[in-house]
């Protein structure tokens, strides 16, 4: 008789569609590839991401594209309908992020950098950080009509890398591991290659010529930090009644460089 591994349910949550694929696609592909349970939620549909089109018209289209480079890996996923530039850690954001998380009862929850260049990412970190903890406790409410039970205990938190891999002064931030995706990149290129919306506006907005190109160079700069040719670096939270056992570089074995 074979021994089945027991397998994990891993929530990605980030602020806006494009992040997830851009800072964790190549090791979801991994760990999707292993057989986990992966699930993507972005925390807006990237509402403003347009320099032409109605908020409306740019969130169907990024919701769509969003869907669809989940697909690519088998992951579902789900936008929890907060609005560019307008997330903040309040008491009715932490009700609803705890919802999301007690709805999809993930063993490893990865999040964004508690510091990044962009308020809607760290606005994102601290929510969900602060909803892992919440979501076991019985007492806690989400107010919501057809309420998830509390989870069994607080999931194993980690943070991805900031955008570009620096802080809001430009020094290098650290990980604590990074996982090679050599192997995994022409398919987390493809799942960001999905959110074609984003090149044209980031080419008027940011003045940056070539979305994939963008992201390659961050995922080499990150490699080359572990001696790797292409990673993605992640910090374990260390905050003490989260759960300190290397869960997630357990799952990617020797996919892990320190
Ligand atoms: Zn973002």
């Amino acid at each position: 008789m074979e021994l089945q591994a027991e397998k994990t349910r891993i929530l990605a949550i980030h602020a806006h569609p494009d992040d997830i694929e851009i800072l964790a696609g190549g090791t979801l592909t991994l760990l999707a590839a292993a057989g986990h349970t992966i699930s993507i939620v972005t925390m807006t549909p990237g509402d403003c991401g347009s320099a032409d089109l109605p908020s409306d018209d740019i969130a169907a289209q990024r919701r769509n594209e969003a869907g669809s480079a989940a697909s690519r890996i088998g992951a579902e996923y789900r936008c929890a309908e907060f609005r560019d530039m307008s997330i903040f850690n309040d008491d009715a954001s932490r009700r609803r992020v705890v919802e999301i998380l007690r709805r999809n009862k993930p063993g490893v929850v990865l999040t964004s950098s508690p510091i990044d260049y962009l308020c809607d990412h760290e606005a994102t970190s601290v929510l969900v950080r602060d909803a892992c903890f919440a979501a076991p406790l019985r007492n806690y409410t989400t107010r919501d009509v057809q309420a998830a039970a509390p989870l069994p205990a607080i999931p194993h938190l980690y943070f991805m890398d900031p955008v570009g891999g620096v802080d809001r002064d430009g020094q290098p931030v650290s990980a604590d591991f990074y996982v090679d995706v050599e192997t995994v990149f022409a398919k987390k290129t493809e799942m960001l290659a999905r959110h074609a919306s984003q090149r044209d506006w980031l080419m008027k907005h940011h003045g940056i010529d070539d979305y994939l190109v963008m992201m390659e160079t961050h995922t080499r700069d990150i490699g080359q930090r572990a001696g790797l040719k292409l990673a993605e670096g992640f910090r374990r939270y260390k905050g003490h009644p989260y759960p300190q056992t290397p869960l997630l570089e357990e799952l990617l074995g020797s996919q892990v460089a320190v």
